[in-house]
C-alpha cells in the first residue's frame, strides 16, 4: 500500500538547512495500523505530510498503492490525495459555521457527488461513529470527543484506502483518548489501513506495529501484540 524508499527532506530557513528526514525506508501492507512514535521535533508530522501529500518529498521514492507519488503536478496530487487518503488532525480542523453533517459532507462535495448522495453517505459516517443525533449540531456545540469523531466520520466518508491521523488523541483526556482510538481499532478491524502519529505509549500499543522516529531515522520498526481499548472505556 504504501512504499518509502531512502526519504529524506530538509526544510530551508533562510541561509540554513534542517534535515529532518534523513533516509526513511517503510512498507506498510493493507489492513496494518501503525503507531508513528517519537519526541516532539523528531519528523512525524513531516513523515505523515509527506505520506498524506501535503508536502513533498526532496530526495527518495515513494509508491502509494503502485503509484509513483514524488513529483505529480498538483491537479494529479490533488486527485490521488482525494481518491487514497483521509486526514484526522489534533486539532479536529472542522469548519465552525457547518453542521457535524456538513462536515462529513465536505469532501463528498469536493468528489463532485450530488447532493442526495452526500447527504446519505455522510449520515452513515455519522451513524458509523454514534453521532447520528448530532447531525445538525456546530462543533461548538460537542465535546472534544465527539468532535474528533465527526472529523474521523470525515475522513472516512470520503473511502479512502488509508488514514491518517496525527496525534488524534493529543487534545483529549485519557478516557475520551481510549474511546477514540476504540473507533481506530474498529475501522481498522475491518480492513482499513491506519497509520497514527503519537507520542503516548499507551496510545501506540493499540496499535499492531510500532515505528519509532528519532533524529529523522527510524531506529526501531516492531510488530506489538495489540491492546485493546475497549479494556478502558
Ligand atoms: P514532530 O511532529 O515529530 O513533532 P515535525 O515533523 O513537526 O516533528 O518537525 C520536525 C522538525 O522540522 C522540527 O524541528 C520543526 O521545527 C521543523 N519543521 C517542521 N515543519 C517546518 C516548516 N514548515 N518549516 C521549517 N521547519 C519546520
Ligand atoms: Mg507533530
Amino acid at each position: 500500500m504504501i512504499e518509502i524508499k531512502d526519504l529524506h527532506k530538509s526544510y530551508q530557513m533562510g541561509s540554513n538547512s534542517l534535515h529532518v528526514l534523513k533516509g526513511i525506508n517503510f512498507t506498510v501492507g493493507e489492513g496494518e495500523l501503525v503507531a508513528i512514535m517519537g519526541s516532539s521535533g523528531s519528523g512525524k508530522s513531516t513523515l505523515l505530510n509527506i505520506l498524506g501529500m501535503l508536502d513533498e518529498l526532496d530526495d527518495g521514492e515513494y509508491n502509494l498503492d503502485d503509484v509513483p507519488i514524488r513529483g505529480l503536478n498538483e491537479t494529479k496530487a490533488a486527485k490521488y490525495r482525494n481518491k487514497f487518503l483521509g486526514f484526522v488532525f489534533q486539532s479536529f480542523n472542522l469548519i465552525n459555521y457547518k453542521s457535524a453533517l456538513e462536515n462529513v459532507a465536505l469532501p463528498l462535495y469536493y468528489q463532485k457527488r450530488k447532493r442526495k448522495e452526500r447527504q446519505e453517505k455522510a449520515m452513515e459516517y455519522l451513524e458509523k461513529v454514534g453521532l447520528a443525533e448530532w447531525a445538525t449540531h456546530l462543533p461548538s456545540e460537542l465535546s472534544g470527543g465527539q468532535k474528533q469523531r465527526v472529523a474521523i466520520a470525515r475522513a472516512l466518508a470520503a473511502e479512502p484506502k488509508v488514514l491518517l491521523a496525527d496525534e488524534p488523541t493529543g487534545a483529549l483526556d485519557s478516557k475520551t483518548s481510549y474511546e477514540v482510538m476504540e473507533l481506530i481499532q474498529g475501522i481498522n478491524d475491518e480492513g482499513k489501513t491506519i497509520l497514527v502519529v503519537t507520542h503516548e505509549e499507551d496510545i501506540a500499543h493499540m496499535c499492531k506495529r510500532i515505528v519509532h522516529l528519532k533524529d529523522g531515522i527510524i531506529v526501531e520498526d516492531k510488530k506489538i501484540e495489540q491492546v485493546r481499548a475497549s479494556k478502558y472505556v
